[in-house]
């Protein structure tokens, strides 16, 4: 089996660049993590073969779409998809207001634009379309989470409420543990051709000029 993240329980760390927002993500063990539905896994969208731990939530993804493209300002985005209750935020006071402690939130205060929330602190709302709710970092601009209001999709039928966390806001070593890595890719018929083609074929499939590429290696490596 290819490396997967752990099937016990485990707990992931992020937040933005100027840790004003911070958050814990708990992992239950694997017998309580949400099968996805197989119709969700076709094979132009999986990265990696199936297995008995990326077959349930959590999910990492990419994502090619046009919105999550633009607002993050990323070629391609990547998300880490997970139940609400899994996750809880600590958001530091802003610093013209009397509070000095941070402020502890669960994802539904977090995500729901809870007025005093917002005021008190810098999480900031902006909604990229009528469904898609994101929130960023008023002081650092670190784009955090998205989550979709409206008509439920598909997922959102099996998996019940989930919200997506930006992934490249998880802390380094969290995305250098073993078996994280994303499994599955969506909107890919809407990518930039160039960023799809890497993800799928990698350096080959870009530059069929590659064999080029090798012979200025071996150059690098005599220079040494
Ligand atoms: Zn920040």
């Amino acid at each position: 089996m290819a490396a997967a993240l752990p099937k016990t329980p485990f707990q992931l760390h992020g937040g933005c660049f100027c840790t004003a927002i911070r958050y814990t993500i708990s992992i239950p063990e694997l017998s309580q993590r949400k099968l996805l539905p197989k119709a969700s896994m076709t094979a132009d969208r999986l990265l990696v073969p199936p297995n008995e731990v990326n077959e349930r939530l959590p999910i990492i993804t990419l994502d090619h779409c046009n919105s999550c493209r633009r607002v993050p300002g990323a070629i391609v985005h990547s998300w880490f998809l997970c139940p609400r209750e899994w996750v809880e935020f600590t958001v530091q006071p802003r610093e013209s207001g009397d509070e000095k402690e941070a402020i502890r939130a669960d994802s539904t205060a977090y995500l729901h634009e809870d007025k005093t929330l917002a005021e008190r602190t810098y999480v900031t709302h902006f909604k990229s379309s009528e469904h898609s709710n994101r929130t960023f970092c008023g002081k650092c601009g670190t784009h955090v989470t998205l989550f979709k209001t409206g008509p439920l999709g598909p997922l959102q039928q099996a998996l019940g409420p989930f919200f997506d966390v930006a992934v490249g806001t998880l802390d380094k070593e969290c995305l250098e543990m073993e078996g994280f890595m994303p499994t599955i890719q969506f909107w890919h018929d809407d990518g930039i051709p160039w960023a799809v083609k890497l993800v799928n074929e990698g350096k080959k499939g870009l530059h069929a000029d590659v064999a080029d590429l090798s012979k200025l290696k071996a150059e690098d490596e005599q220079k040494k």
